[in-house]
């Protein structure tokens, strides 16, 4: 075991290899440090974007690591406890964005990772209990059942609600996507995801706004999908309901049903956990000038776009007066 004082071991101080860039916008700071002669200042402006940083952020990238962050887990751990640190701070978007600054470090590989281990999980406690219930209800039924329809029902209890497998019997088999079933809400709640990202990326291009670097707007943009950990665990509760246990009929109803009862109530709140989201990020996590203005202009387009998504399924136009 090599002791705290081991040099191969310890994290590799900042190099002169390391081009300082601007936490913000990303712009090279060489030039401003060049013209440091006498001493080195503790912090500086960046004369692209105005944003005051401090200089040790800039050269060492690893310090302002935080401890709890999932993205900062250190080397190969999976890191489970980070994992539900990080959803309890994200579904808290003041609170997470008030940790999470321009100097923090960005993984987008740890990003893709929470996800997978987010959602991965959600998704196999309610699959695994609808399995238990499809094997369980044609072993009710018959004790001759087809091992085609077996392995198509526990197939289908692991690919809902996104893919639907039918067997008809010999080689007739099919696949659907219920994608569209899932009606206008959907499509309202899905359309205004990629819109914020690509406005920020493109007005920043143009200078209309602030210019935030690609990989902070990534991590906003991965970080915005949080909200979906709730309607994906009310669907995976759906699976511990007994009598939908014959559900391989009519896969992706309770879902269909469960979007019927308390669509109008979750759609809200999730909408509103997603302006919240959006308000901290842009106006503490990015700290833009004029934040909130950006931000109410932002919402205005994805309100209209996610309004236009809507109408794309005619089953809106009944709700219109
Ligand atoms: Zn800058």
């Amino acid at each position: 075991m090599p002791g705290p004082g081991d040099s191969s071991t310890a994290p590799a101080p900042p190099t002169a290899a390391i081009t300082p860039r601007c936490p913000r916008c990303g712009y090279d700071q060489s030039g401003a440090f060049a013209t440091w002669t006498d001493a080195c200042p503790l912090n500086s402006r960046c004369t692209e974007c105005g944003l005051d940083f401090a200089v040790c952020d800039v050269m060492n990238p690893r310090r302002t690591d935080l401890p709890w962050l999932y993205e900062h887990t250190p080397g190969w751990r999976p890191g489970f406890g980070r994992a539900v640190r990080t959803l309890g701070r994200a579904l808290l978007p003041w609170w997470y964005w008030a940790g999470v600054g321009l100097a923090c470090r960005v993984s987008i590989a740890r990003l893709l990772v929470w996800a997978v281990l987010l959602f991965g999980t959600v998704h196999a406690a309610g699959s695994a209990v609808r399995t238990y219930h499809v094997v369980d209800y044609l072993t009710l039924v018959s004790r001759k059942v087809p091992s085609e329809y077996l392995w198509m029902s526990i197939a289908n209890a692991w690919l809902t609600p996104l893919v639907r497998i039918d067997w008809f019997g010999g080689s007739a088999w099919s696949f659907r996507f219920p994608f569209g079933s899932w009606g206008w809400q959907a499509l309202a709640a899905l359309a205004p995801l990629p819109l914020v990202p690509a406005m920020l990326l493109l007005l920043g291009s143009s200078r209309a706004v602030t210019r935030v670097r690609a990989a902070h707007i990534a991590r906003a943009a991965f970080m915005q999908l949080t909200i979906f950990i709730l309607p994906a665990t009310l669907y995976a509760l759906t699976a511990l309901d007994q009598s939908q246990r014959a559900w391989t009929a009519n896969a992706g109803q309770p879902f269909i049903d469960l979007l019927r009862h308390w669509g109008g109530h979750v759609m809200a709140a999730c909408g509103l956990w997603w302006m919240a989201f959006w308000y901290f990020a842009i106006v503490r996590g990015f700290r833009l000038p004029k934040g909130p203005l950006v931000w109410a202009l932002l919402m205005v387009a994805a309100v209209l776009l996610a309004a236009i998504a809507a109408t794309l399924d005619p089953r809106f136009g009944l709700m219109l007066p």
